[in-house]
């Protein structure tokens, strides 16, 4: 079986072909935050029926950055991601346009399923998935089960727990001092510029996590107390999913993990100084492609739909 997967992201639009779990072609279609899906919905399509004619599709999968009904294939609400989407047609969209039969998923729950089904969850039915993208997707899996709740809001909501009072404001909540106000790719501007140090870091119009690395190499001090502030407050997530969803696995995922090795383990470290688990320890894991983790889940939340899952 052979599926299009498309991730609606925060800065991108990410596009593949998935054959059976392996990710075979790849695309990407270039974005701005608050840009409507119907701008991009030409582009989308043009990639998606050249890869028709190709392969020889059978379904599509899309990931909306936001909270997602996937039984009524409704976006719930828009964080400024995509605007239009909230109440968009996505199903109808790709039947008309593609003639293509379609599941829409919110993006973290997408990547769990990925590595559930084909990467670093694989055979566990307790595990919890931090995404380090623009932003914290998380998601979680209980009990052999995604967890959804009521609302489809269990969950996905993690990154926007209160950690801080009197924090920052998030831009993708409306609360202040939530971990992704505090320390994500698009707080990163705002971490330096309220950091007491001085670092040409904060003249960087654009900042990231490769362009943060690059300072980091370099020895700048500010850099360095970024990188320690992430880690703080990520490992504050993984602790509190610890607690919330009582994983035997933590999954990472995410682009920003091409920071290397020592991201992990500084995470890791830290959680295994503070988390408290009397039954033993949990087991920390990678997502084998981090960017790939939602194209993956896509075509398995395909596949599930199919089973009637
Ligand atoms: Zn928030």
């Amino acid at each position: 079986m052979k599926t299009i997967a498309v991730d609606l992201g925060g800065s991108s639009v990410k596009l593949g072909v998935v054959a059976d779990g392996v990710l075979i072609d790849s695309a990407k279609i270039n974005c701005r935050r608050g840009q409507e899906f119907q701008a991009v919905a030409p582009e989308i399509e043009v990639v998606c029926k050249k890869w028709q004619r190709s392969y020889g599709i059978d379904g599509l999968g899309i990931a909306f950055p936001s909270l997602v009904d996937p039984v009524e294939k409704r976006v719930l609400g828009h964080n400024n991601k995509f605007p239009d989407g909230v109440d968009f047609p996505f199903a109808d969209w790709a039947k008309e346009r593609l003639g293509l039969p379609a599941v829409l998923e919110n993006d973290a729950n997408a990547a769990a399923l990925g590595e559930w089904g084909y990467g670093a969850a694989q055979g566990t039915g307790d595990f919890a998935l931090m995404i380090l993208g623009t932003g914290i997707g998380i998601a979680a899996v209980m009990e052999g089960r995604l967890v959804r709740g009521r609302h489809y809001q269990a969950g996905n909501m993690f990154g926007h727990i209160p950690l801080k009072r009197g924090g920052r404001p998030c831009r993708a909540c409306p609360g202040t001092g939530c971990a992704e106000a505090q320390a994500s790719t698009w707080a990163l501007k705002d971490m330096a510029a309220d950091s007491s140090i001085d670092s040409p870091l904060k003249q960087e119009p654009d900042l990231n996590f490769k362009l943060l690395r690059q300072y980091y190499d370099k020895g700048d001090a500010l850099a360095r107390e970024l990188f320690q502030e992430c880690c703080g407050y990520w490992a504050n997530c993984l602790i509190g999913l610890a607690y919330a969803y009582d994983p035997e696995v933590l999954v990472l995922s995410g682009g920003v993990l091409n920071w290397g090795p020592e991201l992990p383990e500084c995470l890791f470290q830290e959680v295994d100084r503070r988390v408290w688990t009397p039954w033993g320890k949990i087991q920390y894991r990678l997502a084998k492609n981090p960017e790939h983790s939602v194209l993956l889940g896509l075509h398995y939340a395909y596949h599930r739909r199919l089973e009637g899952k």
